[in-house]
């Protein structure tokens, strides 16, 4: 399983913001979110700062605007479900950040979130642990550990970005080098 982040390049084409809440997130994501759910993920995006460690600058990249589409009908918020993503899928970004566990330098640890536009009615958010690699064939940055959520709807979206956080923040205090991930992952250590 591998998230599409070789597609991604940060700063390509993309603005940089420190607060979620500049950004016209209905726009952006294309889907019809109330006022209701936008402040929601503008909050979500705030907690996700507060695990920021001394340092590490908050900052999120965002994409560029899709394309409008319609509005999806109404239907019951379903729990997102965690799902495999296909490797190499293509899929636009929409907007992330990465809390930089080691800022200034030293092993690399990273946790990332992402949310992509899957296709015209879908979302998906990511989470993964990304550690320098030390792979013979030099990823120079390896996936850890990753999960991923669908979301159709804004209700689903913020479920989505809830359960993020939370993984986030159980992984921050699950393990707190890159060589604890490493092991995790079974990656050479050096
Ligand atoms: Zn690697």
């Amino acid at each position: 399983m591998v998230v599409s982040r070789l597609v991604l390049v940060y700063g390509s084409g993309m603005d940089r913001v420190s607060d979620l809440g500049e950004v016209d997130l209905a726009e952006l994501l294309g889907l019809d979110l109330s006022g209701q759910a936008v402040e929601r993920v503008v909050e979500i995006g705030r907690r996700v700062d507060r695990l920021r460690v001394d340092g590490d600058q908050p900052g999120w990249a965002v994409g560029a605007a899709p394309p409008a589409v319609a509005q999806p009908a109404a239907q019951p918020v379903a729990q997102p479900v965690a799902q495999p993503m296909v490797e190499d899928q293509p899929m636009a970004f929409a907007f992330g950040t990465v809390l930089d566990r080691r800022p200034g330098g030293g092993d690399g640890l990273e946790y990332a979130l992402d949310v992509w536009r899957a296709d015209e009615d879908a979302l998906l958010v990511s989470v993964a642990v990304e550690v320098a690699c030390f792979c013979p064939t030099g990823h120079q940055t390896h996936t850890a550990a990753e999960t991923a959520w669908t979301a159709t709807t804004g209700g689903q979206l913020v479920d989505a970005l809830d359960r993020a956080v939370a993984t986030m923040t159980a992984w921050a205090h699950e393990a707190n080098t890159a060589d604890d991930w490493r092991k995790i992952a079974k990656l050479p250590l050096r």
